[in-house]
């Protein structure tokens, strides 16, 4: 489970976040590229965009599900 006392500084405000436990390994990327970015170190990505309707949700959710680390957290 995600940590949200650990989570990616750069992570945009809102419920959505990637934690440092982010390897990368580019899954949650496949799943919703429109909501996550590599960080300018490419060592971890994070939420530069919160979801803003119910098909960018999903995408969140699946990029959950596709996390090998359980790195994505979800504090809704
Ligand atoms: S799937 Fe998880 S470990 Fe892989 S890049 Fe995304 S947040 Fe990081």
């Amino acid at each position: 489970m995600a940590d949200p006392n650990a989570k990616q500084s750069e992570n945009t405000p809102g419920k959505w976040y990637v934690d440092e436990t982010c390897v990368p390994c580019h899954a949650c990327m496949d799943e919703a590229p429109m909501l996550l970015k590599y960080a300018d170190d490419e060592e971890h990505v994070y939420f530069h965009r919160q979801p803003a309707n119910q098909e960018e949700e999903e995408a969140a959710a699946m990029a959950m599900q596709a996390c090998p680390t359980e790195a994505i957290g979800n504090d809704g």
